[in-house]
């Protein structure tokens, strides 16, 4: 808990927790965490996508290898949590293992991901996608790093990723528990939606004479808060821009971000087509010009079931009720299950808040998760 404070520290915006993909300090973070990476005994490195490597090897002969992990960029005006406590836990429980001679049947790398957030390029999983090789054409044009396809890991090489987070929501709170098993992880659609129009003097331009970028995204906002309550997903719009941005002019050209999700992709997907429609109707009436881009799509990942197994075992082994959640917010998980199977740990945070400088998490449920972890990569290492 002590260094999830100090890596707390590290950041682009002073008085604030933010730290970007390859940023400077996401180059400071990964040298700090690389440090306790090292006082584990991990073997450390960064690869082309920036991400912080920590490895034990196995002294087996052709052995593979199981990830331990999670992300270290952060979203703006952060928590100190959300990432750093799924990275610091995998430190302190493979440390523990080390200390015990604990010998594995499999090599462990821990793994801080670069880009998970996606404020940098409003893309996520940019990290662990360049690690799990599934990044597009599409993504690399958009970003300056073109290096980052090197990062690229063979999937033959891999057992399976285990993921320790925070739950980012109220539920096991509200069970008094301080972990759960994670069954799945809900798919997204994120998109850029803009409104085109004429620019104007707010003076001299007629009400019935304009058309007004701002007001027909104010309208679909709307439609979208509207549809996601009815639908029973959960849909955001959170980010606007009004261009030129004055208060005396009448915007002409006004951007949105729009973020879908759901464990149903079908639903999802249908929620999307039927946001567009009615962006379309809005621009039509309104006499706007719509662009409508998708700038990820992900689909839902479904846990493995015999690693969420060995959760539930560990779980159970310390008297607690084994809670299984799905989990709404998308994480590498979903990235590495494009190369090997999957599971997740959540812990209990306070009040189920995230992506705020308010995220808590007391200190006897991340030394609940860090036990959790070890027995994990015990069990694991029996049964493997
Ligand atoms: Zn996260």
């Amino acid at each position: 808990m002590e260094r999830i404070g100090a890596l707390a520290e590290i950041t682009e915006e002073p008085g604030r927790i933010t730290r970007t993909f390859a940023s400077l300090a996401m180059r400071r973070a990964n040298q700090l965490v690389g440090a306790w990476m090292r006082e584990a005994g991990l073997t450390v490195r960064e690869d082309a996508a920036f991400n912080l490597l920590g490895r034990w090897e196995s002294k087996k002969r052709g052995a593979k290898t199981f990830l331990l992990g999670s992300h270290l960029d952060t979203v703006r005006d952060a928590g100190k949590y959300d990432g750093p406590l799924g990275v610091l836990t995998a430190i302190v429980a493979v440390q523990s293992l080390r200390e015990r001679g604990v010998e594995l049947p499999f090599h462990v790398e821990v793994v801080g991901f670069s880009d998970e957030e996606g404020v940098r390029y409003q893309t996520t999983y940019l990290g662990s996608r360049a690690f799990a090789g599934t990044l597009t054409t599409a993504d690399v044009a958009r970003i300056q790093e073109k290096q980052i396809v090197k990062a690229r890991r063979n999937k033959n090489e891999f057992l399976g990723y285990a993921e320790v987070h925070i739950e980012q929501g109220p539920v096991l709170e509200k069970n008094n528990l301080p972990v759960g098993v994670v069954t799945a992880i809900a798919g997204q659609s994120r998109l850029r939606v803009e409104f085109q129009g004429v620019a104007g003097h707010a003076g001299t331009v007629p009400m019935n004479l304009r058309r007004d970028a701002l007001a027909g995204a104010a309208e679909f906002i709307l439609a979208v808060e509207a549809l996601a309550k009815k639908s029973n997903l959960v849909a955001t719009v959170g980010k606007i821009e009004a261009a030129p941005g004055a208060s005396n002019v009448i915007s002409g050209h006004t951007r949105l971000t729009l973020d879908v999700r759901d464990q149903n992709d079908a639903r999802r997907i249908a929620a999307v087509k039927t946001l567009q429609r009615k962006a379309k109707v809005v621009s039509e009436r309104r006499a706007l010009k719509l662009i409508w881009t998708l700038v990820q799509q992900t689909a839902a990942v479904h846990c493995d079931k015999k690693l969420t197994q060995i959760f539930s075992q560990c779980v159970a082994q310390r008297g607690l009720e084994v809670l299984k959640l799905p989990s709404g917010a998308g994480h590498d998980a979903v990235a590495l299950s494009a190369i090997c199977p999957v599971a997740m740990l959540f812990v209990r945070c306070k009040g189920g808040i995230s992506h705020n400088p308010a995220e808590s998490v007391k200190i006897a449920d991340a030394q609940v998760a860090v036990e959790v972890l070890a027995d994990f990569i015990l069990r694991l290492g029996r049964s493997a």
